[in-house]
């Protein structure tokens, strides 16, 4: 299979890489206004955010701090199992730091919500949440998102971060795959 093969399992692209690029210099803009002569932690949840974060964070021109989680929440398919595991935790003492957890996507909530609670249980200055994509029909834990890059339809996307069973993370684009690739 080439790279070819690979893009042509995407059969509808809802969001280019310059796209992203230009959504996520907005979000980043808009952090630094809200966080101006602050401290600041970006945590990036793994693995599904490492495009993310790298892209969002080389578009700030201020200092920050970037640490890392990995968290589960679904098994290899498509839906959430419904219990969310620490894999990997901070490294970082966050006790009296703004933290801005960094996210490729929410789609029913469980894990950021999790998540949240869990960093607000170290006594931290303030925790927020940015995410590149959020279903907003799948939600069903409440989660207070401060920046949210784009509301998407209900459906399982791929690319840029985001897996099907591990695979389609290095696509540079977001899309839906064609259906041959779930037979
Ligand atoms: P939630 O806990 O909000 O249901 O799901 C969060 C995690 O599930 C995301 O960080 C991501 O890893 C995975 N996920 C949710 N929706 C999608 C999707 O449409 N495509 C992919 N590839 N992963 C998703
Ligand atoms: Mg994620
Ligand atoms: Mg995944």
């Amino acid at each position: 299979m080439d790279a070819a093969d690979v893009q042509d399992d995407l059969v509808n692209v809802l969001f280019t890489e310059e796209q992203i690029h230009a959504r996520l210099k907005e979000l980043a803009a808009q952090i630094e206004a809200d966080y101006e002569g602050q401290d600041l932690l970006i945590v990036g949840v793994l693995r599904g955010a490492v495009m993310v974060m790298a892209d969002l964070a080389r578009s700030f021109g201020r200092h920050l701090e970037m640490d890392w989680m990995a968290v589960t929440s679904y098994g290899s398919g498509t839906k959430s199992s419904g219990v969310v595991r620490i894999l990997k935790d901070l490294d970082t003492d966050i006790s009296g730091r703004h933290v801005v957890i960094v996210d490729e996507i929410i789609d029913t909530g469980l894990t950021l919500s999790w998540l949240t609670s869990n960093l607000a249980s170290r006594s931290p200055a303030s925790v927020e949440i940015c995410t590149l994509l959020r279903k907003p029909e799948a939600l069903t834990m409440p989660v207070d998102v401060k920046y949210v890059g784009w509301d998407i339809p209900n459906e399982f996307v791929v690319g840029y971060g985001l897996d099907y069973r591990e695979r389609y993370r290095n696509l540079r684009d977001i899309g839906t795959l064609a259906p041959h690739v779930y037979s």
